[in-house]
C-alpha cells in the first residue's frame, strides 16, 4: 500500500513545516484517545526533506473510518489545530 500524503498542515511552528506543507517523510498519528500528530516538534531549526512531501507512516486511531490495522487508508490527510494541539483533521469516527 502507498502511504497517505499530508495535503496540508497549518502548524507552521512545527520543525517539519514550511509554508503550510509537512516535510517529515513519515509521521505517526494518534495516542488512541486523540488524533494528535505525534511527530510534531517545536524547535527554531527546520527539518525534514525540503523536497519531500510528508506522508502518514502509522496511525493508532483504530476508531477512525480510514484506519485499518493501525494504518491510515485515506488518500490524503490534512493536519491543523484542535484546541491548540496539532491534530489530523481528516479523523472521522467510524
Ligand atoms: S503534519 Fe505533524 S510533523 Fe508534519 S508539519 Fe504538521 S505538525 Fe509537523
Ligand atoms: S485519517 Fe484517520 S486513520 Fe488517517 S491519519 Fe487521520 S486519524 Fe489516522
Amino acid at each position: 500500500m502507498e502511504m497517505p500524503v499530508i495535503n496540508a498542515c497549518e502548524v507552521e511552528e512545527c520543525a517539519y513545516n514550511t509554508e503550510g506543507a509537512c516535510h517529515a517523510l513519515a509521521i505517526t498519528v494518534g495516542d488512541v484517545r486523540h488524533a494528535h500528530c505525534d511527530t510534531f516538534f517545536r524547535t527554531p531549526a527546520k527539518g525534514g526533506d525540503p523536497l519531500g512531501i510528508g506522508q502518514v507512516g502509522a496511525c493508532k486511531m483504530a476508531d477512525c473510518r480510514h484506519n485499518s490495522q493501525f494504518e491510515c487508508h485515506a488518500p490524503g490527510i490534512n493536519v491543523g489545530y484542535v484546541e491548540s494541539a496539532a491534530n489530523c483533521l481528516t479523523y472521522s469516527r467510524a
